[in-house]
């Protein structure tokens, strides 16, 4: 992908990345260094890809498998999200509701079948309890899965469970990220 770099005097700390006509616009500070221009556009670019990529996997699709096998609740609708670095899932247990992030697009399919058997359990069981554990359990590569995802710095209890009390504001989008880091400006609704 082409990717054309904007320097806006207007834009203080903030990157964002948009496509325009298949080109990768970038647009950082005006004072940026080079050294974080370079890191901003590879992780834009990153980020840009995984979100391609993440149209060739039916997402709804594996989730009804998944749901079948280990006997667990079918979601009302599951998507991907591309504006979650740090969670890999989350749930609205009260109208159904799945998220997954992008970020899980390239790694094996038995680590995605997990987060989603993970996410599919919290539709009956909110809190990572003895029950919920009992429901991903079902699933033989759960604790080999939740290994691999921590090895991979994702925290695997970091989903739904952070904000149980919270639950109209599954994917925490309104928080701004910290200073150093760009706006989740790739984000779709
Ligand atoms: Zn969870």
């Amino acid at each position: 992908m082409r990717v054309e770099v904007v320097r806006s005097a207007r834009r203080h700390k903030t990157v964002q990345a948009r496509e325009v006509g298949g080109v990768l616009r970038v647009s950082i500070p005006a004072g940026m260094t080079v050294a974080d221009e370079e890191r901003w556009v590879a992780e834009m670019v990153r980020r840009m890809e995984r979100r391609v990529a993440s149209h060739t996997i039916d997402l709804a699709a594996r989730a009804d498998v998944l749901a079948q096998r280990y006997r667990l609740p079918r979601p009302v609708a599951i998507r991907w999200v591309h504006n979650q670095e740090c969670r890999w899932g989350s749930c609205t247990p009260s109208d159904g509701t799945i998220r997954i992030s992008s970020r899980l697009v390239g790694e094996p399919a038995w680590v995605l079948d997990y987060v989603i058997v993970h996410e599919l359990a919290h539709l009956s069981a909110p809190h990572h309890d003895r029950r919920f554990w009992a429901l991903v359990g079902r699933y033989p590569r759960a604790e080999r899965a939740r290994g691999y995802l921590m090895a991979r710095g994702l925290d695997p209890d970091r989903d739904a469970a952070d904000h149980p009390d919270h639950p109209e504001q599954p994917d925490h989008p309104e928080q701004p990220d910290p200073p150093d880091q760009p706006d989740p400006a790739d984000q779709v609704g």
